[in-house]
């Protein structure tokens, strides 16, 4: 104790944690560790955004952070390939020049995003497998299996001249995993025994009592649904949802039916997993999108996109009968197999009345267990506290009602050892440091949200900006519409408010041509669409910004309100 005390704290090298997202929020997670001159982040989460921000197809994590960080040693460690925890890679890998280690999975699903941004991914992409130790500067950092909805997650041991730092990254512990890969308990506890300093630890599911349950239990609704369904069979679920897709794929089988994949994320994952070993599909199982109709109604299986109820996306095409290749009649059945994402509950429910207008039955997990979370719950996180005993516990992932109450569980589960966990709330931005006894919030760096639209793919520090510059450069537009609420027709001639733009100078025939081609857009969508403000709004948008960028070359923001007499 007097030893240390002799030695000005400033002359030691402190190790320092910043989460720059994922607390208070579900996505954009993202961690910084720091120590000297190495610098670790792990994840590089994204978030998709609430449908009234439109134009914005991305929202990550403010960098500025990092830019400004010096280190020597930088790496990226990514946990697992959901978008939540790699939506952002793109951005970070701009900022930080070093290699970015994870799963081959991983790797596979963040490369193809990473090439549609034109990053250059040469020899920066390091693939790791569970148990394999790697150094980066001060840390080395071992990768852990752990296991979730989809194959190849890995949680972190992060071995700093402080201590061990463990982050979790997302997980449940399925016992009866799919791909037979089971959870890294062992060595977990082999660390807890050595003594782990800090736990960062998921709490997404704190408030769900019990245990969360393993991937094969949904296997028995579904059978219920391929045994009694006469007609087609959609299933709408995340594309991620590996296991998922294998568990529908598997019973396609048994029941022979084929199966199509629809929508690109669907297309693209599934041949991903496929291509690496990761999805098991049965020679002469799979038929394209455009065959399905080819095929009696009855021996189709269609994996969709849009559990979300994304206006864009296949299902939502398909729900209003007006997809290429599948539609829906009443001896269907529509499977949400998805959790509904906070914000989203409107727009699902959108899509749910289409489909209930096509006759075809609808079964969501209120109905039947056609869906089971990744996430652990309450006892499992406990059961991660006992293995792990860390000095600190720092609760991620989650609002802060599901952090809170993890901190309590931790406090709880921990009060009667001899040595109780300390645990630290954190929220994005706060400065956490460490010595080997433990942490505390010792500052406030940048933090926030930026919004990214597809044409992104410039430098960071214009990206930080780009929601302003977007606004300044590119104007808004802002067309007010009004429908008539018993024919669904527009009222009158839509007043299009701008700023920005260069059809405001004195010419007022642009914005004449422009109210001319909403009325047009408007008319020529059908009554379903039509009276579907979220997917017209989207419809408008779209063409409106074509029009301007023909016309001026100008990409603004465009808002349409529309209004209902
Ligand atoms: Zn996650
Ligand atoms: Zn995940």
């Amino acid at each position: 104790m007097s030893d240390q005390t002799a030695v000005p704290a400033s002359a030691q090298p402190l190790l320092e944690v910043v989460p720059l997202g994922g607390l208070g929020e579900f996505g954009l997670n993202m961690l910084a560790i720091s120590y000297a001159d190495t610098l670790l982040v792990v994840d590089a989460g994204s978030m998709f955004p609430e449908p009234e921000l439109l134009g914005v197809d991305l929202i990550i994590p403010d960098l500025t952070y990092l830019q400004q960080h010096p280190a020597r040693s930088t790496a990226v460690v990514l946990t697992h390939g959901h978008e939540d925890h790699i939506g952002a890679l793109s951005h970070v890998m701009r900022t930080l020049k070093g290699p970015v280690y994870g799963t081959p999975l991983t790797l596979a699903l963040a490369e193809s995003k990473l090439v549609e941004r034109q990053i250059d991914t040469q020899d920066r992409l390091i693939a790791v497998r569970p148990r394999d130790k790697i150094a980066v500067g001060d840390f080395t950092i071992e990768f852990l299996r752990v296991t979730h909805s989809m194959p190849d997650c890995v949680a972190l041991a992060i071995h700093t001249p402080v201590g061990i730092v463990v982050c979790t990254g997302d997980f449940k512990i399925d016992q009866t995993p799919i791909d037979g890969e089971h959870f890294d308990f062992h060595r977990l506890a082999e660390l807890g025994v050595a003594g782990v300093l800090a736990l960062f630890s998921d709490s997404t599911n704190i408030e769900r009592p019990g245990f969360t349950g393993s991937e094969l239990s949904v296997i028995e609704a579904f059978e219920e649904i391929f045994a009694s369904t006469k007609g087609q069979i959609v299933v709408t679920s995340f594309a991620t949802s590996i296991f998922r897709v294998q568990v529908l794929v598997n019973l396609a089988a048994q029941f022979n039916r084929k199966v199509a994949f629809v929508g690109r994320g669907m297309v693209e994952t599934s041949q991903t997993a496929q291509r690496l070993g990761y999805l098991k599909i049965p020679a002469g199982l799979a038929i394209r999108d455009s065959d399905v109709k080819a095929h009696p109604r009855s021996s189709v299986l269609c994996l969709v996109t849009g559990s979300q109820g994304e206006p864009l996306s296949a299902l939502s095409r398909i729900a209003i009968n007006d997809h290429r290749h599948v539609n829906l009649s009443p001896d269907d059945v529509v499977v949400f197999s998805a959790r509904e994402i906070p914000g989203n509950e409107r727009s699902i429910d959108r899509v749910v009345n289409h489909i209930a207008r096509r006759g075809a039955d609808i079964i969501t997990q209120g109905d039947k267990h056609v869906h089971v979370s990744g996430h652990a719950s309450a006892e499992e996180l406990k059961l991660m506290l006992s293995l792990v005993r860390p000095r600190c516990f720092v609760p991620i992932h989650g609002g802060f009602r599901q952090r809170s109450r993890h901190a309590r569980v931790g406090e709880r589960l921990t009060r009667d050892l001899p040595n109780r966990v300390s645990v630290l709330m954190a929220e994005n931005g706060d400065l956490l440091r460490f010595d080997r006894d433990g942490g505390t919030v010792a500052g406030k760096v940048p933090t926030g949200r930026v919004l990214i639209d597809g044409a992104a793919i410039s430098g960071l520090g214009d990206e930080v900006l780009r929601d302003r510059r977007h606004l300044a450069e590119d104007g808004l537009m802002v067309p007010v519409i009004a429908i008539n609420k018993q024919t669904g027709m527009i009222e009158g001639v839509p007043e299009i408010i701008t700023r920005g733009l260069a059809m405001e100078q004195g010419d007022d025939s642009p914005l004449r041509d422009a109210a001319r081609l909403i009325a047009e857009l408007i008319e020529s969508a059908s009554l379903e669409e039509r009276t579907d403000y979220g997917m017209m709004k989207e419809k408008l948008s779209v063409e409106l910004r074509r029009f301007i960028r023909k016309r001026f070359g100008q990409r603004p923001l465009v808002l349409p309100v529309i209004m209902e007499i």
